[in-house]
């Protein structure tokens, strides 16, 4: 038996694969949701949002190869002139045109269709949810998998498919795990841990009879960055993005007003018809976030060599974005992720 812990992009690809092989695999994960990052939350009025995953670009290959596989569109970001807005207190205050970006795309009904069609091939026998795992322990040829509700699963092989920092700090190894895997792992950034997604939904994309993309970088106010937001059918409007995680301190009510002062500010008074204010502020999300207080550099360590190499003879796996080698972090690299962990296992499955 095969234990994956975690329902995130990475396990899930690692599941789909086993299942197309007929290998007998176990997912746990401790929330009642798939998904982990990728979160695509549905309004009353049917508009998806992206509070996670979102975009991708030409060189994720990885990405584009399995969702072509699965046959799940993508469309391109509706994608005008950049601005960037000076705090308007600043000297130099006013806005400023940025040189055009790569073009960027996402996916068709939202990213959480990869999510649902990776778990579409499962049985529900295949995962069990709600369930914390807190210790791996080796005892002879297996490892034994021991979850805060008590219940212990034996398995072959174990696919840590949770971040590095994640499991460093809030999973027990029996026995300990070499030191520097440990050190690497408990300084390795979880991409985005700290991000806060916001995203206000509205009857029509007025800003495009502006002749305003509404992409806005900005260095005051709540948004640092926001994007148009509508579906690919163009029938469902919304403004999204990042708001600067300082802004983590104080109220979601006075937050959404700060939002919707700044946005009205730059693209009119049409802001304020919003029919509803979206967020989502990933740090208090123990399973993306921990330890709370530590800060760590973008991407730091991610992708290091250490979590691609061998521990307890190909028994435990590590998996999860930040281990990839090309676009760690990234959805791409969860999918690279996911895809390795399968290899790994199927070779070693060969040998025996
Ligand atoms: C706000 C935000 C925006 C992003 N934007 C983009 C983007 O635009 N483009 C892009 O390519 N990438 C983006 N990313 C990154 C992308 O979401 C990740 O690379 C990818 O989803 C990671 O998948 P994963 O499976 O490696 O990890 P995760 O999605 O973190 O999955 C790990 C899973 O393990 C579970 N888990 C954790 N601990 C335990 C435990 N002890 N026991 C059982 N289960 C456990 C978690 O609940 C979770 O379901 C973004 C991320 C965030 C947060």
């Amino acid at each position: 038996m095969i234990i994956i812990i975690g329902a995130g992009l990475s396990g899930l690809v690692t599941a789909y694969k086993l299942k197309q092989a007929k290998i007998p695999f176990k997912i746990v994960e401790v929330k009642n949701k798939i998904g982990g990052r990728i979160f695509t939350k549905t309004t009353e009025n049917e508009t998806t949002i992206e509070m996670g995953a979102t975009w991708f670009g030409r060189q994720h290959q990885n990405l584009i190869r399995l969702l072509n596989e699965l046959e799940i569109a993508a469309f391109s970001q509706f994608q005008g002139e950049y601005y960037y807005y000076d705090d308007p207190d600043s000297p130099h205050h006013g806005k400023y045109k940025l040189p055009q970006q790569e073009p960027t795309y996402r996916i068709k009904g939202g990213s959480r269709s990869l999510i649902e069609k990776l778990y579409g091939n499962l049985e529900e026998e295949d995962i069990v949810f709600n369930t914390r795992v807190i210790e791996i322990r080796k005892e002879k040829e297996e490892l034994v998998v021991t979850a805060d509700n008590n219940v212990e699963y034996r398995a072959n092989q174990v696919i840590l498919a949770v971040p590095p920092k994640i499991w460093s700090h809030q999973i027990n190894f029996v026995p300990a795990l070499p030191q520097e895997l440990q050190h690497t792992a408990k300084n390795t950034q979880t991409w985005m841990e700290d991000s806060i997604k916001a995203a206000v939904e509205f009857e029509q994309p007025f800003w495009r009879e502006n002749n305003s993309s509404a992409t806005i970088m900005s260095n005051y106010g709540p948004f640092i960055e926001c994007y148009d937001h509508s579906n690919q059918q163009e029938n469902k409007f919304a403004l999204c993005g990042f708001l600067n995680p300082a802004f983590k301190e104080i109220t979601k009510e006075k937050r959404e007003k700060l939002v919707l002062q700044q946005l009205s500010n730059i693209l009119g008074e049409q802001v304020l018809k919003g029919i509803s204010y979206h967020e989502y502020i990933w740090s208090e999300d123990d399973y993306v976030k921990w330890p709370k207080e530590i800060f760590m550099q973008p991407h730091q360590n991610n992708g290091h060599p250490i979590f691609r190499e061998s521990f307890f003879n190909n028994q435990l796996i590590i998996s999860s974005s930040e281990s990839a080698s090309t676009f760690p972090g990234y959805m791409d690299g969860a999918v690279e992720a996911g895809e390795r962990t399968f290899k790994i296992i199927t070779e070693k499955t060969k040998v025996n």
